[in-house]
C-alpha cells in the first residue's frame, strides 16, 4: 500500500513530510486539485470526510490520511473551531483569518487569552478506518509575532514558551504541536496497517 495524504494545505503537507520518515504522496500529485465538502460537525467527522473521498478514488492500493484541525478560543465559546478554515469567509487567505481572529481578541478587551488547536486524523484503507487525536494548548495574543509556521501560528503562544509559533522553529513546533501528538498515536496504526 502507497501512503498518501489527504490535504492540499501547503503549511500541513510540509509537516507532515517532515514528521514522516516514510514518504508521503499529497493527493493533488496522483489526482490534481478537487474540492472536497467538510459538512461534518466535529474535526474527527471532517477528517474522515477528508479520507474516505480520496480512498473512493484511489482505490485498494492506498492508505490514505487526512488531518482536520483548527484553533478554539473559550473566550469566543470555542470558535473558530471546525470553521477555522473559513473564519473570514469563503475563498481567503490564512493571514485574513488570522487577522480577524486578531481583531476579535482585540474586540475582547484583553492582550492574551487562553486557546488550543486540535487535530484529528483520519486513516482510510481497505482494512478499516481509524481517528486519533492532538491537542497543544496555550495562549493567543491580540497581535501578531513572527513568520514560521502558518496559519493562526504568529497569534499563538504554546503553554511553557514566551515566544509564538511564528517566532519559534518548526523542528520545536513538530515536538509540541497538535499534529505532531496525533501523528505519533497514527503512526504505530499506519506500520500496522502497512505491514499487514
Ligand atoms: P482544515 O484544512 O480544514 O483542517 O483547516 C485547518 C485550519 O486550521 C487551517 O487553515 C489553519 O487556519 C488552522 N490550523 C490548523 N492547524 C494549524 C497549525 O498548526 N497552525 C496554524 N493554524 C492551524
Amino acid at each position: 500500500m502507497k501512503l498518501v495524504l489527504a490535504t492540499g494545505n501547503k503549511g500541513k503537507l510540509r509537516e507532515f513530510k517532515k514528521m514522516c520518515e516514510d514518504e508521503v504522496i499529497p493527493f493533488s500529485d496522483l489526482l490534481g486539485e478537487f474540492d472536497i465538502v467538510e459538512d461534518g460537525d466535529t474535526f474527527a467527522q471532517n477528517a474522515l470526510i477528508k479520507a474516505r473521498a480520496i480512498y473512493e478514488k484511489l482505490g485498494e492500493e492506498y492508505l490514505v490520511i487526512a488531518d482536520d484541525s483548527g484553533i478554539s478560543l473559550p473566550i469566543l465559546n470555542g470558535a473558530p473551531g471546525i470553521y477555522s478554515a473559513r473564519y473570514a469567509g469563503e475563498d481567503v487567505t490564512d493571514k485574513d483569518n488570522l487577522y480577524k481572529l486578531v481583531d476579535e481578541v482585540k474586540a475582547k478587551g484583553v492582550e492574551s487569552t487562553p486557546a488550543y488547536y486540535t487535530a484529528a486524523i483520519a486513516i482510510v484503507c481497505k482494512y478499516g478506518e481509524y481517528v486519533v487525536h492532538g491537542w497543544m494548548h496555550g495562549d493567543v495574543l491580540a497581535t501578531t509575532r513572527g513568520d514560521k509556521g502558518f496559519g493562526y501560528d504568529p497569534m499563538f503562544v504554546p503553554s511553557g514558551f514566551n515566544e509564538t509559533l511564528g517566532e519559534l522553529d518548526d523542528s520545536v513546533k513538530s515536538e509540541i504541536s497538535h499534529r505532531g501528538k496525533a501523528l505519533a498515536l497514527a503512526k504505530p496504526i499506519i506500520g500496522m496497517l502497512m505491514g499487514k
